[in-house]
C-alpha cells in the first residue's frame, strides 16, 4: 500500500511489512517514511489548506457526502482489512466500519453548521454602540497520529471533522495497522482538493518529533497511550492539541445490582477485542453482598466465548497485536497471584493468545489494578458499600469512562456525580459510545473531547469582528 501526498501516490525503496497478528503472514507492505517526506505532506498541506478555505460550505459537506457513500460501498472489504492487520474479530470490525461511516456522515452534516454567534458587547463595560459577532476559522493543518486497535474509526474521527472545519491533515495511522486507514484516505481524498489529505506511514519514533515540532502545523491529534501523549504535549509548544488517551475504566455492581445485566455488561467491557480497548473494563468493583453470585455467572459467561481464528464470524477472541503485547499481560497476572490475588478462570498465554482471565481478591493498590492492562483481563475488588465503591473507582490515575450497576437511584446519581471520569452510565459498561457524543478523558485520559460536534469545536479558532456603529 503507498502514502498519498498532494494528490499522488508514493511508494518507497525502504518497506515495513505488515503481519496479520492471527497467522503471521504478510498482509502487505508501507513505506517506511522519514524526515523528508513529512516535511513534503506538511509543506503540501499548508498549501492546499489554502484551497479549500476557499470552498463553500455547500461544497464541502457534498464532498464529505460522496465520501460517505464510497466507504459503505466498501464496508465489507475493510472490515476484512482491519480483522487481517489487528486481529479484530470480523463481527467487531464490521461494528467499526459501521460507526465509521456514520462518523463521516455526521461530518458531512456538521459541515454546514459551523458558524459563530452575535455577541453583545453592550452588556459589557464601554461596549455600548457596536454590532459584533464572532466567526469559526479553520486552524490551517492537522496533524493527525492514531493507535492500532480501531484503526479506521479512530482515524475518522479526526479526519473527517478536520476537513468538514476547511482544515488540511497530514494523517500518521500505527505501524502495528496502517491499512485500513490508509484506504479510507484514498476514499476521501477522491472528492477533495490534492494536497487536503495526506498520509505517512512509518515508526512514530522516528517520524514524531517532525511531525509535532514543525511550525506549519496548527493543531496536532492525537490517539494513543499517555506516555507518548504526554511526550506530544510538551513537544507542541503554543499549537493546539487534542490527546485521547488511555483508560482503566471501572465496572461497579452494587449491592441491589441486576447480576444477570452486570455480568453481560463484565463480559462484553473486559474481552471486546481481548480487552485492547480504552474504555475496556479494567477493574470490576463488586460489593460482597452478591459477589459470589457475580462471579458464579461471569465464570459461566466467559466460559461461553469462542476463542479462534478472528475472520471466522462466531469468534468472540482473537489474538492480540503481538506476542510482546501477550506477554506484558501474562506478566501482570502473574505478578497479581504472587501479590495475593486468586486466579479465578484462565491465565494462560500462547504465543500472542491470552485467555479471559478471570482474578478475584485485588486491592486497589495492585499494579494491574494501577496500570492500563490492554488485554482480555477483569480484576475484581470485592467493597462494601457504593462510598466505597466510588473512593476506589476514583483511586486512579485515568478518569476515561465508568460503568455502574444498580436499581437504587440515589445511589445512580451519586455516583454519576462523585465518579472522577469522561461519562459514568448507569446500568451500562464503560466500553460504550456514540459517535455523536462527546468523548474523552479527564486526568491522564486525556484533553479535549471527539464525538464529530465536539471534535469540530477543537478544530476551528473564534475571531471576533466588532463594528463600531456610533
Ligand atoms: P501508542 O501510543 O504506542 O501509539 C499510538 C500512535 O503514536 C502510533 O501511531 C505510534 O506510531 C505513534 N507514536 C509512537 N511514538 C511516537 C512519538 N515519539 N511521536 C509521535 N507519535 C508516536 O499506542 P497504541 O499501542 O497504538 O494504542 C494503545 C493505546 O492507545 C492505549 O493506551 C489505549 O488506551 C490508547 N487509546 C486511547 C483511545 C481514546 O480514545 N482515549 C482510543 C484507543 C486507544
Amino acid at each position: 500500500m503507498k502514502i498519498l501526498i498532494n494528490g499522488k501516490y508514493y511508494q518507497k525503496n525502504e518497506k515495513i511489512d505488515i503481519i496479520n497478528p492471527y497467522n503471521q503472514k504478510i498482509i502487505d507492505n508501507v513505506p517506511k517514511c522519514d524526515k523528508s517526506d513529512v516535511e513534503k505532506a506538511i509543506k503540501h498541506g499548508k498549501n492546499s489548506q489554502k484551497i479549500l478555505n476557499e470552498w463553500s460550505a455547500y461544497k464541502v459537506s457534498n464532498g464529505l457526502y460522496s465520501a460517505y457513500e464510497d466507504l459503505r460501498k466498501e464496508k465489507k472489504k475493510i472490515a476484512k482489512t482491519i480483522t487481517e492487520e489487528t486481529g479484530k474479530p470480523i463481527k467487531d470490525s464490521i461494528v467499526e466500519m459501521e460507526r465509521s461511516i456514520e462518523t463521516l456522515k455526521l461530518s458531512a452534516e456538521e459541515a454546514k453548521r459551523i458558524y459563530g454567534e452575535a455577541i453583545p458587547l453592550d452588556a459589557g463595560l464601554g461596549g455600548k454602540g457596536f454590532f459584533a459577532f464572532t466567526q469559526k476559522l479553520p486552524l490551517g493543518l492537522v496533524v493527525a497520529i492514531t493507535p492500532f486497535n480501531y484503526p479506521v474509526n479512530l482515524a475518522i474521527h479526526k479526519v473527517a471533522p478536520a476537513i468538514a472545519t476547511k482544515n488540511s491533515i497530514i494523517l500518521k495511522p500505527s505501524i502495528k495497522a496502517p491499512i485500513s486507514a490508509l484506504r479510507l484516505c484514498e476514499i476521501i481524498d477522491n472528492y477533495f482538493p490534492n494536497g487536503v489529505i495526506n498520509t505517512i506511514t512509518g515508526y512514530g519514533s522516528e517520524l514524531g518529533e517532525e511531525l509535532t515540532l514543525n511550525p506549519n502545523v496548527d493543531k496536532i491529534t492525537f490517539t494513543g497511550s499517555v506516555p507518548v501523549g504526554i511526550m506530544i504535549k510538551n513537544r507542541a509548544g503554543m499549537k493546539k492539541v487534542s490527546l485521547e488517551l488511555g483508560g482503566n475504566d471501572p465496572l461497579l455492581v452494587l449491592k441491589d445490582a441486576n447480576i444477570e445485566k452486570a455480568v453481560k455488561s463484565a463480559t462484553i467491557g473486559s474481552y471486546l477485542y481481548s480487552g485492547q480497548v480504552c474504555m475496556g473494563v479494567k477493574r470490576i468493583i463488586v460489593d460482597n453482598k452478591i459477589a459470589d453470585d457475580f462471579l458464579e455467572l461471569f465464570v459461566k459467561e466467559t466460559k461461553k466465548l469462542k476463542f479462534g481464528d478472528p475472520l471466522d464470524i462466531k469468534t468472540d477472541i482473537g489474538p492480540l497485536i503481538d506476542e510482546r503485547a501477550a506477554e506484558i499481560v501474562e506478566k501482570s497476572v502473574d505478578n497479581a497471584i504472587k501479590n495475593g490475588a486468586s486466579l479465578v478462570y484462565g491465565g494462560k498465554r500462547k504465543g500472542n493468545f491470552f485467555q479471559p482471565t478471570i482474578l478475584d481478591n485485588l486491592n486497589e493498590n495492585m499494579d494491574i489494578i494501577v496500570n492500563e492492562t490492554f488485554g482480555p483481563i477483569s480484576p475484581i475488588i470485592r467493597i462494601d458499600g457504593v462510598d466505597e465503591a466510588i473512593k476506589i473507582a476514583n483511586n486512579s490515575d485515568y478518569g476515561l469512562q465508568a460503568g455502574v450497576f444498580t436499581e437504587n437511584i440515589a445511589d445512580a446519581l451519586k455516583c454519576a456525580n462523585e465518579i472522577d471520569s469522561g461519562a459514568v452510565f448507569i446500568n451500562k459498561q464503560s466500553t460504550f459510545r456514540t459517535d455523536n457524543m462527546p468523548f474523552g478523558g479527564f486526568k491522564l485520559s486525556g484533553v479535549g473531547k471527539e464525538g464529530v460536534k465536539y471534535a469540530v469545536e477543537d478544530m476551528v479558532k473564534t475571531k471576533l469582528i466588532g463594528l463600531n456603529l456610533r
